[in-house]
């Protein structure tokens, strides 16, 4: 995948993702994100700040966190163990695959506010199943029923 391509892929996801849940998109968030995707295997804070630095942004420690742990619930980065001999127990991170992507959406079909869901377990099964002549790469799944608004305008 080249990398404009690949900038454009995790953007999408990164919209999908929004748009599910109750986070706002921030120039700081899009400039971490932009960071991300010129990432080549496994990356740190440190790789991130420099990739900033070269796009003339910087940002806190704090957002840089934050920003990453977003990324990682929405399924762009998977944390990874440091595998630094140095002891260096510094967290790292890594784009994660299109493949074996897993997401859920709940959406209220009263007033239709969507949000998004996390169930690895469910994932997993469902990336497990397999079809006569389809190779299952990634799970996309809709849920529908009633947000906690609408339910208690139902219960009045
Ligand atoms: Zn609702």
């Amino acid at each position: 995948m080249n990398d404009d391509k690949r900038t454009r892929t995790l953007h999408r996801a990164f919209e999908q993702y929004i748009a599910g849940s109750r986070m706002r998109s921030t120039p700081e968030r899009l400039a971490i994100l932009d960071a991300v995707s010129r990432q080549k295997g496994r990356f740190g804070t440190r790789e991130l700040t420099e990739a900033l630095a070269s796009l003339n942004f910087k940002v806190s420690r704090a957002t840089l966190y934050n920003t990453l742990s977003m990324l990682q619930e929405a399924g762009i980065v998977a944390r990874r163990p440091s595998v630094d001999g140095t002891g260096d127990t510094a967290a790292m991170w890594e784009v994660a695959e299109e493949r074996n992507r897993v997401g859920f959406t709940l959406v209220c079909t009263v007033c239709g506010r969507r949000r998004a869901a996390r169930d690895p377990s469910l994932g997993r099964q469902l990336l497990s199943r397999r079809f006569a002549t389809f190779m299952t790469t990634g799970v996309e799944v809709c849920i529908s029923g009633l947000c906690s608004r609408c339910r208690k305008k139902q219960t009045i």
